[in-house]
């Protein structure tokens, strides 16, 4: 059992906190947000995360998880301290990195004794042997301070499970303690059979970013196929599902839709490309840039389809939007390409009713314009266009028959591809689908 800190508590940070409070370790979590602190210390995640809160109430009972706002106590508690605050997008694309330099330089006059910085947030490569001489050139214990990089894979959603049983857990490091220190705290799952790769600390700082692009790669891969399938009178369901045979394509990450948002996605892809351009490699820059521009087409493709079934215009359109998260099973609405659909659905002229299982708070704080509707049917009151655009399981058990029975057309665009087209035929819906003929 080691005393562990986990710095910045947001989605990454909270779950990492609790479920090393779970693998038994003694944890102390800090943030700069008031707010966040008082509801996680009473047991109150200041998020949606299916599992995460009564992991949170089981640790902070067992007396395994505190919080607080003070960094000398978190440098006077910690052996080893995670690193896990955020790196937004910055004004050209590339990682904003303040918040790492300013959770470094909080923290590095207080470390007076040998301990081991792990950071897990999502950076350019170069950024851990950078704050590492930030941070010994001002912490008293110098040299004794280490750094290690193990970058995060969890998914919004399923995170708890990422956490406590990842596919695997690397770590870039710069000597045999660092590796020891990390082993000894993730000893739970490396005996589980998790697989941890060790690494120089560049490398396992572009492992993370690499992954992003290739997810973001194939999702764009699988757009721009239906783009072509749409040019050329294909579908795009059955192509996707015969390359998803194929073990070497795979069939994850491969569904056609409104294509990738949220707080990494897109970020991480803009950041990435920004590193390559800094690093001269052309290349990279290029596929990048395709991969990001058939994203944003994708918002674009649905508000050109809904201003066609729309009858050439949207204006004084009313259209009930399903979904608004940026994906399912999650209350995270950044980047989310459903509030980017919402945004230029009322730029045009149309009179937006919103709805969403979990995420219509977080919507408001951000577009407090649109009208949020507190079930499907409310949304859907009197819609002339239904667009599907966060595949909630809760959508697919929508009643299509029911749903004609409130709205003023039935006409419903898919944009996720989720929804039974048939049985919304059946109801008389006319349905339109991303990418099918
Ligand atoms: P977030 O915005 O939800 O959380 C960041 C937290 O850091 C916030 O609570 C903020 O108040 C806090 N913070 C900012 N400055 C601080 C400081 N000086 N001291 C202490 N706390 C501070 O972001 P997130 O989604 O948790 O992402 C964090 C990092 O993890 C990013 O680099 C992200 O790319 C990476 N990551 C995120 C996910 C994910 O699914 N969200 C997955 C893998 C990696």
């Amino acid at each position: 059992m080691s005393r562990v800190t986990v710095i910045g508590t947001g989605y990454l940070g909270l779950t990492h906190a609790v479920c090393l409070a779970d693998l038994g370790h003694q944890v102390l979590a800090i943030d700069v947000d008031q707010d966040k602190i008082t509801k996680a210390a009473k047991g109150e995640a200041p998020f949606f995360e299916p599992g995460l809160e009564p992991l949170l109430r089981k640790n902070l009972d067992a007396g395994r998880l505190r919080f607080t706002m003070s960094f000398p106590e978190v440098a006077e508690f910690g052996e080893v301290h995670f690193l896990c605050v955020g790196t937004p997008e910055g004004e050209c694309g590339q990682a904003d990195l303040s918040f790492v330099e300013a959770a470094a330089d909080a923290l590095a006059p207080h470390l007076t004794a040998e301990c081991l910085i792990v950071g897990k947030s999502t950076v350019p490569v170069g950024t851990a042997r950078r704050v590492m001489s930030r941070i010994r050139a001002t912490a008293p214990a110098g040299q004794r301070v280490e750094l290690a990089w193990n970058p995060e894979f969890l998914r919004e959603g399923f995170a708890v499970q990422d956490s406590l049983a990842p596919d695997r857990i690397v770590v870039g490091v710069t000597s045999l303690r660092a590796e020891a220190l990390v082993r000894e705290v993730y000893a739970a799952p490396l005996a589980a059979g998790v697989p941890l790769l060790v690494m120089d600390l560049e490398t396992a700082e572009l492992v993370k970013v690499a992954a992003n692009a290739f997810l973001a790669t194939k999702i764009s891969f699988i757009n721009g196929m239906a783009e072509i399938c749409e040019a050329a009178g294909a579908d795009v369901m059955p192509l996707a599902e015969a390359l998803g045979y194929d073990a070497r394509i795979g069939r994850r990450f491969l569904s056609p839709g409104l294509g990738f948002g949220g707080g990494c996605l897109p970020k991480d892809v803009r950041a990435f490309r920004a590193t390559a351009a800094d690093l001269g490699v052309d290349s990279v820059v290029s596929l990048l840039t395709a991969v990001d521009a058939i994203n944003q087409g994708r918002r674009d493709r649905v508000i050109a389809l809904a201003r066609a079934v729309a009858g050439g215009t949207l204006a004084g359109t009313r259209v009930a939007v399903l979904g608004v998260a940026f994906k399912p099973n999650s209350d995270d609405v950044r980047d989310s390409p459903s509030l980017a659909v919402c945004d230029r659905l009322t730029a045009e002229g149309a009179a937006v009713s919103v709805h969403d299982p979990v995420a219509m708070p977080n919507a408001a704080r951000k577009r407090p314009d649109l009208a949020y509707a507190p079930s499907v049917f409310a949304a859907a009151q009197g819609a002339e266009l239904v667009l599907h655009l966060t595949e909630w399981s809760d959508y697919q058990a929508i009643d299509p028959a029911a749903l004609a029975g409130v709205v003023a057309r039935r006409v419903i665009i898919d944009a996720r591809g989720t929804l039974d087209a048939g049985l919304w035929s059946d109801a008389g819906w006319s349905v339109h689908i991303l990418g099918r003929p």
